[in-house]
């Protein structure tokens, strides 16, 4: 079975090593620092070419081939600057600057660093760990132990209505007056259906049922995988739970407050995806 994840009419291919036959030629460099990438300012693009631009001295890992070409991500030590024909820009704002594939591998490259650069030591005993040399792993010079990138799997859940209108809730850490589909994260143990219930339950004190899937979407903030639902409201009255939620209400097509649309988040796609049908 093929590993390969087609972006529109792009191609990439995860490898943890780069291919035999790779063309080292062309290689994009993904340069990251704390949810900032690094872009070439003016063309907005990743750096491209045979070498690291000379400001990309920390560690390196192969994400694998884009179109045939390597990809890499590398870590910006925090007293390194960029050069200043090269921009920082936050991975949220990278989003319109740079093509939906390089977009999507930059969120990867983030990942990977954070993982590498808080997994030096072993969670278990102490010691150093090293880069596993076939596998995407940290592993202990002494006790062995493995720890691979962390991803935090969340659900998220648009709610509809018999009468066709959905649920939206303004979150406490949303900035301004802005409101979204709910969301949260899976507990150990716990199934995603029985996660969505629960967490809408605890948010907003409503019963759902007909918990379809939607689709899915890795969130680089810093690394969650959002798992979308559409669900049905099946009874009880709305009740907020003030620690996490401002505002919430059903809203028809008509009347929507301010939210996310669009192919970014998830929560845009479920609401267009809502709005369209
Ligand atoms: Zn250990």
């Amino acid at each position: 079975m093929s590993a390969a994840i087609w972006f529109m009419a792009m191609q990439f291919e995860p490898h943890v090593n780069p291919p035999d036959d790779t063309d080292h030629d062309h290689a994009h460099w993904i340069i990251v620092r704390s949810g900032h990438v690094v872009i070439e300012a003016g063309a907005g693009s990743l750096p491209f070419g045979s070498e690291p631009p000379a400001s990309a001295t920390g560690p390196h890992h192969f994400l694998g081939l884009l179109d045939g070409r390597p990809v890499w991500a590398v870590d910006l030590p925090d007293e390194d600057e960029p050069h200043d024909w090269h921009e920082l820009v936050h991975l949220r704002s990278l989003y319109t600057r740079v093509p939906e594939p390089e977009w999507m591998l930059a969120g990867r490259a983030e990942q990977i660093i954070q993982w590498d650069r808080t997994h030096r030591y072993c969670g278990r005993c102490g010691s150093e760990t090293e880069l596993h040399q076939n596998d995407r792993a940290r592993q202990c010079p002494a006790c062995g132990f493995l720890a691979y990138p962390r991803l935090a799997p969340a659900v998220i859940v648009l709610v509809e209505r018999d009468d066709g209108k959905i649920l939206l809730a303004h979150g406490r850490q949303f900035p301004g007056r802005f409101f979204s589909t709910l969301a949260g994260f899976v507990e150990p143990g716990e199934g995603l259906e029985t996660c969505v219930e629960r967490e809408i339950k605890e948010e907003v004190g409503i019963d759902v049922t007909d918990i379809t899937y939607f689709g899915s979407q890795p969130w680089p903030f810093p690394h969650s995988l959002m798992i979308g639902f559409n669900a049905r409201y099946a009874g009880g009255e709305l009740e907020i739970q003030e620690e996490e939620i401002v505002e919430a209400g059903w809203f028809g097509p008509d009347e929507l407050p301010p939210c996310p649309r669009g192919a970014m988040s998830i929560a845009g796609r479920l609401i267009d995806h809502w709005l369209a049908n």
